[in-house]
């Protein structure tokens, strides 16, 4: 019997020391340049972020998203779970311990079907943080649903040519190369006729149209281009994995993004949960504290338990892909928690957002942030309302339907049989009255 909840003495040194930490070093860095951790290190900053880096090295706590049989020096995804939980609460803390999305799933993607070139040129700068990368997946008309997609590739003697649109590319305007999906072959099912490409940002004709901003950031500071390929030329050693591999690969980059997300929203959410708490122990109003009004209590408990339920579904979650090493055996579970971590972000915090009355909503507390977070959340690897349906199908898979008009567990029957399968001693009860 094994059936543990136990965190390893060692392992847990390491996470109270990352707590620590981010607390204490790694949040001032979101204070005084939010919004700043995909742009490249000034040499000012370079002062202030290498030598936590360094800390972070020493520790053995750099980039542990990747094992190592994958070029990295990580411990699974459990251990993972259990770090990116503390570094959840803070913006810089993934680029501080080399593990921020989307690096992390595009590293993965390189790992498991790069070429040892590709590897060399971009796996190995990514994992030693020397440079960023962006995701080019969604385009303008088109994101839920890839089958739609039309940027297109044709082949040219050794090379091929990139043309159309694409949109929400997060952190292209800082990465240095894009892995974009591509229609190489109509004649078949789009499943079958997509590839991707590595394509270096400064390649000719990859034009940066718009950095469309989340709402509430500056206008020139936005994030996610709207790129325009526009006869983008690459070699065929551009090619990342097989032609008409874009699904399979898209596959196993979704689905350790969208897991390594819900780890960092919970640490989020706590954040929201320890802020209501202080804030109901210190507001007192109409005769008592606000941690003694039922309503206020009922925000509370049910903070607590929707996050310990999604905490320990999330971990089970990454057990389960350390377990099996295969995302598409553990493919609902990962939908599941995808589909929940909008909900019990979201709730968490407009629960805390109005334990704090206006302050809450102001500029002057990061609660609107987190409510905003988790309406991202709810579209970025894919919209939740897409996740349940992948549930939804998975759970369905387990169960069949009846061949009688009657439910199998129609009550008039299962007594009927009850009593067959008792009628001895039915029999004798009658007898004894
Ligand atoms: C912060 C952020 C970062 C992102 N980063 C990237 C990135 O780096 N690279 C990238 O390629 N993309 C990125 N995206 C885009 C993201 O993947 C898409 O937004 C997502 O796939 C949904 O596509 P869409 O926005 O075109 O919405 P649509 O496909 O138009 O869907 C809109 C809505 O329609 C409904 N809907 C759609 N399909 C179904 C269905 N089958 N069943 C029921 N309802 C449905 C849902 O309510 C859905 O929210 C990012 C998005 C955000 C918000």
């Amino acid at each position: 019997m094994s059936w543990d909840f136990e965190t390893d003495a060692d392992y847990q040194a390491l996470l109270d020391w990352a707590d620590q930490f981010v607390r204490e070093e790694v949040e001032p860095l979101d204070l005084v340049w939010p919004n700043q951790e995909f742009v490249p290190l000034t040499d000012a900053r370079r002062k202030a972020v290498d030598p936590l880096k360094d800390q972070v090295r020493r520790k053995g706590l750099w980039a542990t998203h990747l094992g190592p049989e994958l070029g990295g020096q990580g411990y699974g995804q459990l251990k993972l779970a259990l770090l990116n939980e503390i570094l959840g609460r803070s913006q810089w803390a993934p680029i501080v311990f080399g593990c921020q999305a989307p690096d992390t799933g595009n590293a993965e993607i390189i790992a498991h079907y790069g070429t040892p070139e590709q590897k060399r040129r971009y796996l190995q700068p990514l994992l030693n943080g020397e440079m960023f990368s962006s995701y080019s997946m969604t385009e303008p008309q088109a994101g839920a649903d890839p089958t739609q997609f039309t940027t297109h590739a044709e082949r040219d003697g050794d090379d091929w040519v990139i043309n159309g649109w694409k949109f929400f590319s997060s952190n292209a305007r800082t990465a240095s190369f894009l892995i974009v999906m591509v229609v190489t072959n109509t004649e078949v099912s789009p499943y079958k006729g997509m590839s991707m490409f590595l394509v270096p940002t400064d390649t000719p004709g990859v034009e940066m149209v718009r950095n469309v901003g989340l709402y509430g950031e500056p206008d020139d500071e936005g994030m996610h281009a709207l790129i325009h390929y526009n006869n983008v030329r690459v070699p065929h050693e551009a090619l990342l994995g097989g032609e008409g591999q874009a699904f399979a690969i898209a596959q196993t980059r979704l689905g350790g993004g969208r897991i390594h997300h819900a780890m960092r929203t919970i640490g989020f959410a706590r954040q929201a949960l320890d802020m209501m708490c202080e804030r109901a122990l210190s507001r007192q109003t109409a005769g008592s504290l606000l941690a003694d009004k039922q309503f206020i209590q009922g925000f509370i408990a049910d903070s607590y338990a929707q996050l310990t339920q999604f905490r320990l579904f999330v971990l089970y979650t990454a057990w389960e892909i350390d377990k099996y090493n295969d995302y598409k055996r553990v493919r609902k579970d990962i939908a599941a928690v995808k589909a929940t971590m909008p909900t019990v972000l979201h709730d968490i915090a407009w629960r805390a957002m109005q334990v704090h009355g206006a302050l809450g909503v102001s500029n002057e507390m990061p609660l609107f942030k987190m409510i905003h977070g988790a309406a991202a959340m709810g579209l970025v690897d894919g919209p939740t309302e897409v996740h349940k349906t992948t549930v939804a199908r998975q759970v369905l898979r387990d169960h069949s339907p009846t061949d009688d008009m009657w439910p199998t567990e129609w009550l008039p029957r299962k007594r009927e049989a009850a009593r067959a399968k008792l009628s001895d001693y039915l029999d004798a009860e009658v007898g004894n009255l």
